[in-house]
C-alpha cells in the first residue's frame, strides 16, 4: 500500500500501481468524473498514469486553468492527427499548450498556407466527432523506437534518444501515435468542435536550433465554450487593432529602417513632438520631486566598464569598442558608472544628501535580431534614469519618495491599476550576494513598508534578486487588462564599493552611501509604444502630436481658415491647416483616421459670426462655437493633462 496525501490534510491509503483515476473513485465518484488531470508532487499528471510511491496529490476538475491547458494540449494533438491525414508525410515535432492556446511543429514537404488550415480544422472537427478514446500506453523504449522507426518519425525519434526513464509514453486516438508524456482528456470527443480555432503558421527552427532546418508550427486557441472563444478572439482583435507597430506608421509617428539597422528607431516630427511633451512632463516633475538634471557622455573607456563589472558581466550585451588614441571606448548599456564619476568629483558630507540625479539617457544594448519586436524590444533606446544617493538613515524616507513619485508620474498619463514585486535574495544562500546582512535586512523593511503603506498588491519572489540588491518592479494594467512592467526600483550594494564611494559623516569620518537606480517609465521608446496601444493612437488633448486641423469647405473662406490657424498657433495649440482641393468630407474623414482631437471646419456663417464648427474625432458635433471659446477649451484640457 502507498499513502496519498491530499490538499485537506487528510490521507488515503491504495494499493502500489492504481492510477490517479483510481485514487479519484476513492475520493468520490463525482471527483471521479469531473477529475480532468492531477498534480502529483508539483508535476501535472495524466489520471491514467499509476502511482508507485508516497505521493501528494491535488485534482484539477473541468473549468480549472490546469483542465485548460489539458484541453489544449489535447487539442494540439488531434491538430497533429489531422495534419497526419492530410500530410501524410508530414514529420511530428512537438506541440505545448501554451498561454491561451497552444501549436505544434511540422516538417512538411512544402509550407503550409492559410488554405490549409481551414482544411485542417475541418478534419479536426471530423476527428473530435469521431470521439476516438485517448489510450496511454507505457512501452519499454525499444519497442517505442520500433513504432517510430516504421512511422519515419525522425524527430520524434530524436526526442527519444534524450529519455532519461526505462520507459516511454505513447498516447493513441485512432490511427494516431505520438511520444508525449501528457496529460490528456480520455476522449478525443471531450473537445468542444465550436470552441476551438487554428491562428496562424509561423517558421520555427527545430528545438530552436538555427543550424536545423525550419519547421512549420500551428498556431490556435481552444476553449471550454464557443463564448469563451469568441471573447479570446475579440480579443486577440483588439490587440491586432492596437499594435503600435502598425499604428506608429499610419499616423507618421516613428519607423524603422532595414538599411539604417535593426532595432533602432527613427522619430518623425509627430513621433518627436509628442516626445518632447512626454519628456518636458518629464523633467517638470523631478524637478518638482527634488531631483536634478544631469547629462553624460555616451561613450566611456574600458576603465569605467572595468570598475564597475560590466565588462565581466555584462559583455555580450555591449558593443565592441572603438579605438580613440590607443583606449578603447564602449557605447554605454547604462548611465550609472557616469553618475558616479559626477558623484566622486569632490568630497560629499552627509549634509550634501540625498542626492537625486536623473537622465533621459539613451544607451545601446545587444539584442538578438530574432527578439526585436517594433519599439518594445529595441537595440538603441532612452532610460528615464535616476540615482539616488543617501546615507542609511535617510533610505527609508526616499524608498517612499521615489515610490509616490512613480505612481504620480504613471497616472498622470493615465494609469491607475498597479500591481508591484519584490524581489529579494535566497536566504539559504546569503554569500552570493554583495553587502552587508543589515544592509538587505533594512533594504527589504523599507520597501515593504513603502508597498504597504500605500495598499498595493504585491509579490514576493525571494531568490528573484541580482547579486547587488533587492529591487521592486511596478507594473501597470493596460487598456485590455495587460500587465506591462514599467518602474523598476533597485538598490545597489555594489557599486558603491566597487567606486570606493563614500561621504563624510557627522562623526567626521568617512562613510559609505547607500545608491538606489530607478527608472519609472524604463524605456522611452518601450513607453511609447505603450501609450499608442493603450490610447489606440487616438491620444488624450495634451498629448496629442496634432491637436487641431482647421478645414474650409471651398477655397473663398482660405484666408478666415488661415486666420483661425493662425490665432490658434499663437495660443501655442498644435494645429494643422487642410487646404488640399479634396472634398470635405474626405477631409474629415483623413482627420479621423489621424486621430486628431478637433476638427474645426469653416464655411461663410462661421467667417460672418467669427466661429468655427467643432467636430470631434468621436464624430460628435458640437456646433459652431466662437473661436475665443474653443481656444480656451483646448487649453484648458491641455494645461490639465486631462486624459478625456
Ligand atoms: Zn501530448
Ligand atoms: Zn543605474
Amino acid at each position: 500500500m502507498i499513502h496519498i496525501s491530499l490538499p485537506d490534510g487528510s490521507k488515503k491509503e491504495i494499493a502500489r500501481g492504481a492510477s490517479l483515476l483510481d485514487v479519484a473513485a476513492a475520493i468520490g465518484p463525482r471527483l471521479a468524473r469531473a477529475a480532468v488531470c492531477a498534480l502529483v508532487d508539483g508535476e501535472l499528471r495524466d489520471l491514467r498514469e499509476r502511482l508507485d510511491k508516497d505521493a501528494s496529490v491535488t485534482f484539477y476538475t473541468r473549468g480549472s486553468l490546469q483542465a485548460l491547458e489539458v484541453l489544449r494540449h489535447t487539442t494540439t494533438h488531434v491538430m497533429a492527427q489531422a495534419v497526419k491525414r492530410l500530410f501524410p508525410t508530414a514529420i511530428l515535432g512537438i506541440g505545448p499548450a501554451i498561454e491561451n492556446g497552444f501549436y505544434y511543429d511540422f516538417a512538411t514537404e512544402q509550407p503550409l498556407t492559410p488554405e490549409d488550415l481551414s482544411s485542417i480544422e475541418k478534419e479536426m472537427r471530423r476527428i473530435v466527432t469521431e470521439d476516438h478514446p485517448i489510450e496511454r500506453l507505457d512501452t519499454a523504449l525499444e519497442e517505442t523506437r520500433e513504432i517510430l522507426a516504421a512511422k519515419d518519425e525522425r524527430l520524434k525519434l530524436e526526442l527519444l534518444d534524450d529519455l532519461e526513464e526505462e520507459t516511454a509514453v505513447l498516447y493513441t486516438q485512432g490511427e494516431f501515435v505520438d511520444l508525449c508524456r501528457g496529460p490528456h482528456l480520455k476522449r478525443t470527443g471531450e473537445i468542444k468542435e465550436n470552441a476551438f480555432k487554428l491562428l496562424s503558421i509561423a517558421g520555427a527552427y527545430w528545438r530552436g536550433d538555427e543550424s536545423r532546418p525550419m519547421l512549420q508550427r500551428i498556431y490556435g486557441t481552444a476553449w471550454e465554450s464557443k463564448k469563451d472563444l469568441d471573447g479570446h478572439l475579440e480579443n486577440l482583435a483588439q490587440i491586432e487593432a492596437r499594435d503600435h507597430r502598425k499604428l506608429i506608421k499610419e499616423l507618421d509617428l516613428v519607423s524603422f529602417h532595414e538599411e539604417g539597422g535593426a532595432g533602432l528607431a527613427y522619430w518623425h516630427p509627430k513621433g518627436g513632438r509628442m516626445r518632447v511633451i512626454i519628456e518636458d512632463y518629464w523633467r517638470k516633475l523631478h524637478y518638482e520631486g527634488g531631483y536634478e538634471i544631469v547629462f553624460t557622455p555616451h561613450i566611456g573607456r574600458a576603465l569605467l566598464w572595468e570598475a564597475s563589472g560590466h565588462l565581466d558581466f555584462y559583455r555580450e550585451g555591449m558593443y565592441a569598442p572603438m579605438n580613440v588614441d590607443g583606449q578603447d571606448y564602449y557605447i554605454k548599456p547604462m548611465n550609472c558608472p557616469f553618475h558616479i564619476m559626477i558623484y566622486k568629483s569632490r568630497t560629499r558630507s552627509y549634509r550634501d544628501l540625498p542626492l537625486r540625479w536623473a537622465e533621459l539617457g539613451t544607451v545601446y544594448r545587444y539584442e538578438r535580431s530574432g527578439t526585436l519586436h517594433g519599439l518594445l524590444r529595441v537595440r538603441g533606446f532612452t532610460q528615464d534614469d535616476a540615482h539616488i544617493f543617501c546615507t542609511p538613515e535617510q533610505i527609508e524616507d526616499e524608498i517612499s519618495r521615489v515610490l509616490d513619485f512613480s505612481l504620480n508620474l504613471l497616472s498622470g498619463f493615465g494609469f491607475t491599476e498597479f500591481s508591484v514585486e519584490l524581489s529579494v535574495r535566497d536566504p539559504k544562500t546569503p554569500e552570493k550576494y554583495a553587502g552587508e546582512d543589515p544592509m538587505w535586512e533594512q533594504a527589504e523593511v523599507s520597501l515593504v513598508r513603502a508597498i504597504e503603506a500605500r495598499g498595493l498588491p504585491y509579490k514576493r519572489m525571494e531568490g528573484e534578486a541580482v547579486f547587488y540588491g533587492p529591487k521592486i518592479d511596478i507594473k501597470i494594467k493596460d487598456a485590455l487588462g495587460r500587465a506591462w512592467q514599467l518602474t523598476t526600483i533597485q538598490f545597489d550594494f555594489n557599486l558603491p564599493q566597487r567606486f570606493d564611494m563614500t561621504y563624510i559623516g557627522e562623526d567626521g569620518k568617512e562613510h559609505r552611501p547607500y545608491m538606489v537606480h530607478r527608472a519609472l517609465l524604463g524605456a522611452i521608446e518601450r513607453f511609447y509604444a505603450l501609450l499608442v496601444e493603450h490610447y489606440a493612437g487616438a491620444f488624450p488633448v495634451w498629448l496629442a502630436p496634432v491637436q487641431a486641423v482647421v478645414i474650409p469647405i471651398s477655397d473663398r473662406f482660405l484666408e478666415y481658415a488661415q486666420g483661425v490657424v493662425d490665432e490658434l498657433r499663437k495660443a501655442g495649440i498644435r494645429v494643422e491647416a487642410n487646404f488640399s482641393t479634396g472634398r470635405m468630407n474626405a477631409k474629415i474623414r483623413d482627420a479621423q483616421l489621424q486621430k486628431i482631437p478637433y476638427m474645426l471646419v469653416v464655411g461663410g456663417r462661421e467667417q460672418e459670426t467669427e466661429t468655427v464648427s467643432v467636430r470631434l474625432r468621436t464624430e460628435e458635433d458640437l456646433g459652431a462655437r466662437p473661436l475665443a471659446e474653443v481656444i480656451a477649451m483646448i487649453l484648458e484640457k491641455t494645461e490639465a493633462r486631462s486624459l478625456i
